[in-house]
């Protein structure tokens, strides 16, 4: 009981505790939506089989936001930034951005 309180109230409100990041790869979702890949919480959906490093790392790095911060704060954060500041100026996804340029460069 205490358990799943403690997991409703990190998805709601967020923990500093590890949150597993889920793959779903060749997601209908993400092509219904019809974008490479998007994510809600700790599940990535990425639209084929396979995916690049700089789209995982960037995605992970959503994971990571959403861990923070919890859905209550990340959705209304993330587009109220996205209408204020555009996709390429959000924060959260400048964020994810340099996680993924990061990916990229560390790469052998
Ligand atoms: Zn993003």
């Amino acid at each position: 009981m205490i358990r799943r309180l403690r997991y409703a109230w990190a998805f709601l409100f967020g923990s500093s505790r590890w949150v597993e990041p889920v793959f779903h790869l060749s997601s209908n979702l993400a092509w219904i939506v019809g974008v490479p890949a998007f994510t809600l919480w700790r599940h990535v959906y990425v639209e084929r089989g396979i995916a690049p490093a700089g789209l995982i790392a960037h995605e992970t790095e959503h994971v990571w936001q959403y861990a923070r911060l919890g859905v209550v704060r990340f959705l209304p954060l993330y587009w109220f930034y996205q209408i204020r500041d555009g996709y390429d100026y959000n924060p959260l996804e400048i964020e994810a951005q340099n996680a993924a340029r990061k990916a990229v460069r560390s790469k052998p």
